[in-house]
């Protein structure tokens, strides 16, 4: 089942020259209206008709977060503020939010292609879709509600947050399709529990989950508690919000929309482009953005890409799960620690559950690295012994992955703090 059959499988030759097409108007665009593009171009020595093919890309300058910050809020807007019918911003845990504008079509491409992501995780109008991402300013919840309604399905707009309310929504509503983060989705199942109500009492088929990394370890674990097909949606506030990306039936890696984003990806160090396949950081041209169009924007966002055909049948590039931010990772004694590598070491061990925190402390000059590992009611009720082995077992694992030393905590069922957005999965007390 495809939302927009004609792109989302059109032949890759022809992708190309979309691509092209789209990439040339916008670096047009950008070089009249936007002054810091036009700035950075004429100091990087490229003019807008240096670019004829889509190699060429690579001589105009990166976009970065410190850009934005630069233009804020609105300096990289490329159309006049009546043009502009939203405003959206990232929570801005780290200084000044992130502020993204669109004009109507942007809200309407937007739409359309989380109406694609929909369909890819089974969706259709006679869907009853509950939209668990918080409305609002970030764009999670806003931008899945108007793909939902897009495409026609019952949309519950029910928001972050009130667990049991969104429980006793989905099973009095009969809702079929759940948007929230991985992490949130496990809380509900969590809470669904306690309220005694299993999984077959509800209609719920699939999940879109993203907007933060999650490992196939913990899609598993998803997939069995709620008995549900769980998908992973990729996007940010800068490129549009959700729905640059998401997996397909296949769940070999993230369809991105090439119609709309042009992916490249580069060693973050040395800002390189690196051949297909290999894995970097994640940069991103939009080509159709009409408030906000981004040149060559550094996502941060570690994965590859592969432009081998999919059994789907739809012709876009696939990203692999994003391993991680840049600046997610810890380096812990000179050895970079992802929590995903972490998650997904934890969650190959029986009885541990899908919720832990990184702990990064200094003693003196050496670093500390404890992890709390949430253990299912029943081991934590075992005798001490057992708990001991299992701490023991957990600690060795993690340290042949990782390759350092690491202190493990177990601790209660429900005990390290829940969110109803993105989980918080490091605490780093070295004041670096
Ligand atoms: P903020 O940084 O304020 O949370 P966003 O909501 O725009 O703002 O977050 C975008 C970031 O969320 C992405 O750069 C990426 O790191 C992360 N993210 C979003 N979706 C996914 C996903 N499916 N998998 C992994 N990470 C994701
Ligand atoms: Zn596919």
């Amino acid at each position: 089942m495809y939302w927009d059959k004609e792109m989302e499988c059109m032949p890759r030759e022809k992708l190309e020259e979309l691509k092209l097409r789209r990439i040339k108007e916008t670096v047009f665009r950008v070089y009249a209206f936007v002054p810091s593009y036009r700035e950075k171009m004429d100091t990087a020595g490229v003019k807008p008709q240096d670019i004829q093919t889509l190699e060429d890309i690579q001589y105009l300058p990166f976009t970065t977060k410190q850009d934005l910050r630069d233009n804020y809020p609105f300096g990289l807007f490329a159309v006049p503020m009546s043009e502009v019918v939203r405003i959206q911003s990232s929570s801005g845990t780290t200084g000044k939010p992130t502020v993204a504008g669109y004009t109507r079509r942007d809200i309407l491409t937007w739409s359309e292609l989380v109406a694609r992501a929909l369909t890819c995780a089974g969706a259709s109008r006679h869907s009853i879709v509950q939209v668990a991402y918080g409305y609002g300013l970030f764009t999670g919840g806003l931008g899945a509600h108007y793909g939902a309604e897009r495409i026609g399905a019952s949309v519950i707009p029910s928001s972050g947050g009130n667990t049991q309310r969104q429980v006793m929504l989905m099973q009095d509503f009969g809702t079929t399709h759940l948007a929230c983060t991985p992490s949130y989705a496990l809380f509900i199942y969590d809470v669904m529990r306690s309220m005694n109500i299993s999984p077959e009492d509800l209609k719920l088929r699939a999940g879109i989950f993203g907007a933060e990394p999650w490992t196939e370890n913990m899609r598993s674990e998803i997939e069995t508690k709620l008995r549900i097909s769980a998908h992973d949606i990729y996007g940010m506030t800068e490129l549009i919000g959700p729905g640059v990306a998401i997996d397909c039936s296949c769940k070999e890696g993230l369809h991105i929309w090439e119609d709309h984003f042009v992916p490249e990806i580069i060693d973050p160090d040395t800002g390189k482009v690196l051949p297909p396949g290999s894995e970097g950081e994640l940069v991103i041209t939009t080509i159709t953005k009409e408030a906000f169009p981004l040149i060559r924007y550094r996502t941060r966002d570690l994965t590859s890409l592969n432009y081998e055909p999919c059994k789907c049948g739809r012709t876009h590039v696939r990203m692999k799960k994003v391993k991680g931010r840049s600046d997610d990772m810890i380096i812990v004694r000179g050895v970079n620690v992802f929590p995903s590598m972490v998650e997904s070491i934890l969650l190959r061990v029986p009885g541990v559950e899908p919720h832990y925190l990184l702990i990064v402390e200094r003693d003196g000059t050496l670093d500390e690295l404890e992890i709390l590992v949430e253990v299912s009611e029943k081991v934590f009720s075992d005798e001490v012994r057992k708990l001991e082995e299992l701490n023991k077992l957990i600690r060795k694992e993690l340290e042949s992955g990782l390759g350092i030393a690491v202190k493990v905590r177990l601790v209660e069922p429900g005990s390290i703090e829940r969110s109803e957005g993105k989980a918080k999965r490091v605490v780093d007390k070295r004041n670096l």
